[in-house]
């Protein structure tokens, strides 16, 4: 089709279908047209054909058709825009080649980085002298760039048509992981400009949100460290229309036979225990924390409330764990099964880190704001191994990460807030390579407490030898090496996913008054635990912190069912977990009291004048004997005069022996340093 042709056609098309929208927009001052590529298709599909082909020229047509009517408005640079791209025209970032060079198609994928808006950016358009093809240069550099060569093979000596100043802006679109199954995604660079750039804070194309960009594959000639000119060339897409995604959106191609057998699988009266079996059927025992992971999976429900307040319904979960213990196994193979996961390791795997950082654009110059795992994941999980080895910045970001769920930055210029949804599951090693029962969350890992506070669900992985447990260990492990598929569960990976996704979207389900009750009671029962009977309190059982995990948790279990309900027994499996949880970590080994400030602070009362008390024994003994080094013999029925037993004092000792107090010259006796 001739230009003159393609003009006629476009004029008539936009006249039958789009008049008076054109007319209000440009009332508007508004100096685009969006037109829906189905119905271009109906109307002639010769131009529509070649408005795949050959984007550029055809869109210039239409610009022209526009310009040709009688508008309320002078237009001096004029776009069409064009949705309802079929889908033959999809492709993956992956797969662009170079074959894709100036076609019409579309991708998706999530937005990892944008950069400021760059109102100065020229845009050169050449044309072939061959062939007649018009080719754009972006013109990133300070020095002036031709076209090296063209798709029909002339190199050289092209004709400019055009330069123009355009506002222009850089995203880094990155392919969706979730299609990929593991596989390294993809990124590509995406050259937005005039009315589609927006500031970085706007948030339904800002870093973290998913998008559908429609566009040219272009080129752009790589600029070399020298500063001359590279004969290799970069392919970016040139965006023609940008849509934002809704986040949820993904994993929800359930065909009907997946959804039976996922509401089959609901209403089965053994579910949890099939569910444990499958969650990770490769890893042997570790039974209560593949429970609370599935819950942690189900998630609660968030709330928004009038006044605006926002309670989340994402659980927080953390282990911590002996070495060799399985936790990276099982975060791995979580990270399968969550839906929108984004696995990492707490040692930065990526320059944005956890949260959010701000880069050098070395795309168009400048700064950019690049997303983190936590914003990436938005909606998802980020799941997060040796999370004790991040960064200062990522450790603080955090906080407002896991809490407000969302992050702020301000840097370089950019200030921006990120949302992140984000459920984490994060795993990390005692410092002292053990995880000690008796000892304080806090001072065995390397994460502030007012961090560990903010999970709901703490789980230590203790590795203590025992004969019976070990053989059946041994014997899972070696079974499995012996014959890999073994360990094959009933219920496929992809079929879990799927139902994990599908109630965390479709299933909200209201607390009943007996469940409520019954949380109540726990809630009142802890508490008043803490106080002795003349009202003083002694210790924090539990604290609000809790009480909402308790909610989370009974909501995760009716979603299992996918009741909208929550039932008297969502509210014991809840209470049963957090109760569990409680006594492994907060529980006062000495008295065995639950005290919650175990997990947050870095001692307890008691700990702190048991350890005093038998500092004091070992100086009386001291005294008393005229001999530095002492015997624990000697310590130990000391001690028990004043109700300590020998294994606490064993303990004690080596706490002492652990902060430095005391150290042991040799068997069976301490010495004071
Ligand atoms: P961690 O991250 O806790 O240090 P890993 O996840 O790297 O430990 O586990 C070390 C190895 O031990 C893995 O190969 C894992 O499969 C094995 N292992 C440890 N515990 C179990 C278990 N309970 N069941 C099966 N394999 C286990
Ligand atoms: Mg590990």
């Amino acid at each position: 089709m001739e230009a003159e042709e393609q003009i006629k056609v476009l004029r008539e098309f936009i006249e039958q279908n789009y008049y008076p929208q054109l007319l209000e927009g440009v009332r508007k001052g508004q100096m685009y047209l969006g037109l829906d590529f189905s119905e271009l298709v109906k109307f002639n599909t010769e131009i529509s054909e070649e408005l795949l082909e050959n984007p550029e020229e055809v869109l210039k047509a239409g610009e022209m058709a526009v310009k040709e009517f009688d508008l309320p408005q002078k237009v001096q640079k004029f776009t069409i825009r064009l949705t309802n791209m079929p889908d033959s025209q999809k492709i993956n970032v992956s797969d662009i080649r170079s074959k894709h060079l100036n076609k019409f198609l579309w991708t998706e994928g999530v937005v990892r980085q944008k950069s400021d808006v760059r109102p100065h950016v020229a845009a050169a358009k050449f044309e072939c002298p061959s062939c007649g093809n018009v080719i754009t240069i972006i013109q990133l550099d300070k020095k002036y760039k031709e076209p090296s060569k063209c798709s029909c093979g002339r190199k050289g000596k092209f004709k400019e048509i055009s330069r123009e100043l355009v506002d222009g802006q850089g995203i880094v679109l990155e392919e969706n992981a979730d299609e990929l199954d593991g596989v390294q995604p993809k990124r590509i660079n995406v050259f937005l400009k005039d009315d589609l750039v927006a500031p970085i804070s706007e948030r339904r194309t800002g870093p973290g949100s998913r998008v559908r960009i429609c566009g040219w594959v272009t080129e752009v000639p790589i600029i070399l460290k020298t500063g001359g000119q590279s004969t290799k060339y970069d392919l970016i897409i040139e965006a023609n229309y940008v849509e934002p995604l809704q986040e949820d959106d993904i994993e929800m191609n359930i065909t009907p036979e997946e959804l039976e057998q996922i509401k089959q699988l609901a209403q089965d009266p053994d579910l949890i225990n099939i569910l444990v079996k499958n969650l990770a059927p490769s890893i042997y025992g570790h039974d209560k924390i593949k429970e609370a992971l599935i819950l942690q999976l189900a998630g609660g429900c968030r709330k928004v409330r009038p006044d605006g307040i926002i309670t989340r319904g994402d659980m927080h979960l953390l282990l911590i764990g002996d070495p060799g213990s399985a936790k990276s196994q099982l975060l791995k193979r979580i990270s399968k099964i969550a839906p929108k996961a984004r696995f990492t390791s707490g040692k930065g795997a990526t320059a944005a880190g956890l949260t959010a950082s701000v880069v050098k654009d070395e795309f168009l110059g400048g700064w950019s704001l690049e997303a983190g795992t936590l914003v990436l994941a938005n909606k998802g999980f980020a799941i997060i191994d040796e999370m004790d080895k991040m960064g200062k910045e990522d450790t603080s970001a955090l906080h407002e990460g896991m809490e407000q769920q969302q992050i702020s930055i301000s840097k370089a210029n950019i200030q921006a807030t990120l949302k992140c949804e984000t459920t984490i599951i994060a795993a990390a090693n005692p410092k002292l390579g053990r995880f000690d029962p008796y000892e304080l969350i806090a001072k065995q890992i390397n994460l502030p407490p007012t961090l560990i506070n903010r999970f709901d669900l703490i789980f230590p992985i203790k590795d203590l030898p025992n004969r019976e447990k070990d053989e059946r260990v041994a014997s899972f492990i070696l079974k499995l090496h012996q014959d890999p598929q073994k360990a094959e569960s009933s219920l496929s990976t992809k079929l879990l996913k799927k139902y994990f996704a599908y109630i965390r979207q479709k299933i909200e389900p209201r607390i009943s008054d007996e469940a409520m009750e019954e949380i109540k009671e726990y809630y009142i029962t802890m508490r008043s635990a803490g106080m002795s009977d003349d009202g003083s309190i002694k210790s924090i059982p539990i604290t609000a912190r809790q009480l909402e995990a308790l909610i989370r948790l009974a909501e995760a279990s009716a979603k299992l069912r996918l009741s909208n309900l929550v039932l008297k027994k969502d509210a014991q499996k809840a209470i049963e977990l957090i109760d569990y949880c409680l006594n492994q970590i907060a529980k006062d080994q000495e008295t065995g009291k639950i005290d919650i400030d175990r997990i947050g602070s870095r001692i307890t009362a008691t700990q702190r004048s048991s350890l005093t008390l038998i500092k004091d024994i070992i100086a009386a003994l001291e005294e008393q004997m005229k001999v530095k080094t002492i015997p624990v013999e000697n310590i130990i029925e000391a001690a028990q005069e004043k109700g300590i037993t020998p294994s606490q004092v064993e303990d004690l000792l080596a706490t002492l022996r652990r902060n430095g107090d005391i150290y042991e010259p040799k068997r069976g006796f301490v010495q004071r340093l």
